[in-house]
C-alpha cells in the first residue's frame, strides 16, 4: 500500500510517500481502506518532534480517517467488512491506503457524510464536543465566543453551540472565513485581524460579557479573553503555541475559571459520550464538516505547511 512515512523529525519535507506492506488485521482490530485522512495541526508538532507525544520511528502520521472495513481480526462484533465507518485514532496510522484500528476506535459513517467530510469528525468535533459538553457545560442562552471560528475545531465549535441552544459569537481573520463562520450558523462574526473587534464583542453583548470562550491560541489571546469574560465565565484553553501572561485579576472579580485539557487526556466513558452525541448530529445534520481542501495524499508536505498558515477555511483532507 501507499503510506506517508516519517523516517525522521523536521519539517513538512520529512512526509515521504513509500510503498510499504498492507497490515492485517489481529484479534479485536479492524483493517480500513482509509479513502480520506484528516490533516490536523497537532500533526504538525509531531512530525517536528516538538509534541508532548513522540512517536518511535519510523511512523505513519494521522489519527482521523474515513473510509471502508476492508477485514477484521477475530473478536470483532460492531463492524463487518464493507461498512462505512470513520476512525478515532489508529494503530498504524491515518495517512495510508489502508489503516489498522482497534475495534473501540472505528465508528459508524452515517451515509449523508462524504468520505472526506468524516477524515474531520474525530479531533475536531471530539475537541468541540468536549468543551462545550463536557469541560464547561454550556447551557442554552449562554454567550459563546469561539476565538477562531474558520477553521476544523471552531466550525464545530459553531455547529455544536447552535444545535444547543447557545448564542454563538464566532472570529476569523479573512473575509472568506468570516462568511464561512456566518454561514455555519454564528450570530455574530468579528475579524480577529481588525483592531478594536474586542471592544465589538462586548459590545454585543450589551456590556455583559460572554459565558463561554474556547479559545485556539491562547498564547496571544488569553490575557484579552478574561476582561470579555462575563460573571461565572469560562475560557477553555483549546490551541496555544506560546506562552502568555494574565491578570489573576480578571478571573477574581468574575468568578471566572480556565479550562483545559488535551483529547488525549479524556476518559474512555468521556469517549464514549462524544461519540454518542456526534453520531446523532451527524445523522440528524446538524453536524456537517466542512472540507476547504482536499489533496491528494502525495502533497502531505502541502497540506502541513498550508494547515499553519492563515486563511482557515474548514478541513484539509488527504484522499488516498
Ligand atoms: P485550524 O483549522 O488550522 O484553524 C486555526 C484557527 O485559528 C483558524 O480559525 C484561524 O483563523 C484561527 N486564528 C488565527 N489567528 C488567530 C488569532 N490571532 N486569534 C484567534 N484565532 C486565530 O486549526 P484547528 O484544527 O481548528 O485547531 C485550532 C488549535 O487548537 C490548534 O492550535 C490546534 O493544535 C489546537 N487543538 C487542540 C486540541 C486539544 O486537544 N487541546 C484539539 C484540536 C486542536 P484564520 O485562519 O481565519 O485567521
Amino acid at each position: 500500500m501507499k503510506a506517508i512515512v516519517v523516517r525522521e523529525f523536521g519539517g513538512p519535507e520529512v512526509l515521504k510517500l513509500e510503498e510499504i506492506p498492507t497490515p492485517s488485521s489481529a484479534a479485536n482490530q479492524v483493517l480500513v481502506r482509509i479513502h480520506a485522512a484528516g490533516v490536523n495541526p497537532y500533526d504538525t508538532y509531531m512530525r517536528n518532534g516538538t509534541y508532548s507525544i513522540k512517536p518511535p520511528l519510523p511512523y505513519t502520521p494521522g489519527s482521523d480517517g474515513a473510509g471502508v472495513v476492508e477485514a477484521i481480526g477475530e473478536g470483532v462484533h460492531e463492524v463487518k467488512p464493507g461498512d462505512r465507518v470513520y476512525v478515532a485514532k489508529t494503530v498504524t496510522g491515518a495517512y495510508a491506503e489502508y489503516a489498522l484500528a482497534l475495534e473501540s476506535q472505528v465508528h459508524p459513517l452515517p451515509a449523508k457524510i462524504t468520505y472526506a467530510q468524516g477524515a474531520g469528525v474525530w479531533v475536531p468535533y471530539g475537541t468541540a464536543y468536549h468543551a462545550l459538553c463536557q469541560s464547561t457545560r454550556a447551557r442554552a442562552s449562554e454567550i459563546l465566543l469561539v476565538h477562531g471560528a474558520s477553521g476544523g475545531v471552531g466550525i464545530a465549535g459553531i455547529q455544536i453551540a447552535r444545535a444547543l441552544g447557545l448564542i454563538a459569537f464566532g472570529t476569523a481573520g479573512t473575509e472568506k472565513g468570516l462568511e464561512l463562520v456566518k454561514r455555519e450558523g454564528a450570530h455574530h462574526v468579528f475579524n480577529h485581524t481588525k483592531s478594536g473587534y474586542l471592544e465589538e464583542i462586548l459590545k454585543a453583548t450589551g456590556g455583559i460579557g460572554v459565558d463561554i470562550i474556547l479559545e485556539m491560541l491562547a498564547n496571544v489571546n488569553l490575557g484579552q479573553d478574561l476582561r470579555l469574560l462575563a460573571p461565572h465565565g469560562r475560557v477553555v484553553v483549546i490551541g496555544s503555541r506560546g506562552d502568555v501572561s494574565i491578570s489573576p485579576r480578571d478571573l477574581m472579580t468574575r468568578r471566572a475559571s480556565i479550562h483545559a485539557f488535551t483529547l488525549w487526556g479524556i476518559t474512555e466513558a468521556e469517549e464514549k459520550e462524544i461519540h454518542a452525541g456526534l453520531l446523532a448530529g451527524l445523522e440528524n445534520g446538524t453536524l456537517r464538516p466542512i472540507v476547504g481542501k482536499e489533496l491528494p495524499l502525495a502533497e502531505a508536505g502541502r497540506a502541513h505547511k498550508e494547515i499553519l498558515e492563515q486563511g482557515a477555511f474548514g478541513k484539509i483532507v488527504l484522499l488516498s
